[in-house]
């Protein structure tokens, strides 16, 4: 059971892709056996003496994974990987249940090839004893409890469209004539008085979406197996796109008169800032935002000829929550931890405060589900942007972040790429208001 040799031993085998080994041979030695990512674990694989193998030298770090029990039984080469990750659930859940893929092989001599089908598969396939009852017996294979209801979200006209491509009127046409589960819920709200005993999130529970006449029609009957799915909109998802397209035609583009482009749609780029503050400062507070986009582009508003505004940078960083409002929260969160919660609060806030070169800044904080982790964090929330200074809370999962208070998830803050291999890097640009914070 061993591999190759190939490399720069043998280049010429067939194992060779680009200059490298396909299978990464060889392999390092280890102490231990180590978990992989993705895919199988990296053995261990003990630093022995080589051996002469034909007139290769070989050591440990070319042999395939192999078991001896198998390879005296069968007196033939198997490879045998351990499947420990959890992804092997899946495979095996799709073996049960599609059954088990077989070939088999025919070595003839050339000529008419004698071949039946039907036969080989048969042959070929082997169906075990409770396998056979459990299939005869037309038990069921798989089990459905609940039905998930997907809600759109999604502001006044901007609901999702999708269209071929050429056919875009058609799609539009088409769209005005169909309501989303939301708009179809509103106009549920304004007909059905019964409607407002519930919530977006549990009108599925009692009432179904046709499909077909894209309305809402009561359950009969069946509502308690049904969960409606809403996406999380998070309060910091604020007014999406425009200035940055903005910036970046000034920053690309071949605009020739910025200010009249800024002119012709300053409506819409402050709608979001004027709904915030006012009619007079939200401009401001736009071209603020438009200046710190603009200094990824090596411009400015000066430089475009822009009117300029004087904001301090900090009056947009804590644009998103009212300090004040957050001043008054702490207080009660602090009278309510317990000692050891107390403890925890007060060490790591003396962290964040200490500036001392030898103050440990990095903390894991363990403890069995239900102790109040969640409630240790959200005292040290509130408490510091009680004092007016800002916190970012990050959680490797959705579902994390939206237990802590305005809680991203890491992938949203550092821009991390969904798909994830060992040469990803984060999406964060230099000079940005994200990169800053
Ligand atoms: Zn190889």
């Amino acid at each position: 059971m061993v591999h190759g040799p190939c490399g720069t031993i043998n280049i010429n085998s067939p194992c060779m892709r680009d200059g490298q080994c396909c299978k990464s041979f060889p392999k390092q030695f280890k102490d231990d056996t180590e978990e992989n990512v993705n895919g199988y674990p990296i053995y261990r694989r003990r630093a022995t003496e080589p051996v002469q193998v034909g007139k290769y030298s070989i050591d440990n770090r070319w042999v395939v994974p192999y078991n001896p029990w198998l390879l005296k039984k069968f007196n033939a080469h198997i490879n045998v990987e351990v499947c420990a990750s959890v992804k092997s659930v899946k495979y095996l859940y799709k073996y049960v249940y599609k059954g088990h893929d077989a070939a088999s092989v025919k070595i003839q001599k050339e000529g008419a090839l004698d071949h039946d089908e039907i036969l080989s598969f048969v042959e070929g396939r082997y169906v075990s004893t409770p396998e056979a009852m459990w299939r005869l017996n037309e038990f069921n294979l798989s089990h459905k409890s609940h039905t998930v209801v997907r809600l759109a979200v999604h502001l006044p006209q901007q609901q999702p469209i999708v269209y071929q491509d050429g056919q875009e009127a058609q799609a539009i046409e088409r769209a005005a004539l169909r309501k989303t589960t939301l708009t179809s819920w509103f106009e549920l709200n304004k007909n059905d008085p019964s409607a407002h005993n519930s919530s977006y999130s549990d009108i599925p529970q009692y009432y179904m979406f046709d499909k077909s006449t894209t309305n809402w029609k009561k359950r009969q009957c069946g509502g308690q197996n049904v969960i409606g799915r809403l996406p999380v909109v998070s309060i910091l998802d604020i007014e999406r796109q425009l200035r940055m397209l903005f910036a970046m035609i000034c920053g690309f583009g071949e605009v020739e008169d910025v200010p009249d482009l800024w002119v012709q749609h300053q409506v819409s780029l402050c709608e979001d800032f004027v709904h915030r503050y006012s009619e007079q400062t939200g401009p401001h507070y736009t071209l603020a935002d438009i200046e710190e986009l603009l200094t990824s582009y090596n411009l400015s508003l000066q430089k475009l000829h822009l009117p300029t505004v004087d904001l301090p940078a900090s009056v947009l960083e804590r644009v998103n929550f009212d300090v004040v409002e957050e001043q008054a929260k702490p207080n009660s969160y602090t009278m309510q931890l317990n000692s050891e919660q107390r403890n925890v609060v007060e060490i790591l806030l003396s962290a964040v405060y200490n500036n001392a070169a030898d103050t440990p800044k990095c903390y894991f904080l363990d403890g069995p589900a239900g102790t109040g982790k969640t409630f240790v964090y959200s005292t040290l929330l509130l408490t510091i942007r009680g004092t007016g200074d800002d916190v970012i809370p990050v959680a490797s999962a959705g579902i994390a972040a939206t237990i802590l208070i305005r809680g991203r998830t890491a992938h949203s803050v550092f821009k991390i790429p969904i798909d994830l291999n060992a040469t990803s890097t984060c999406n964060l640009k230099p000079n940005t208001k994200e990169a800053d914070m």
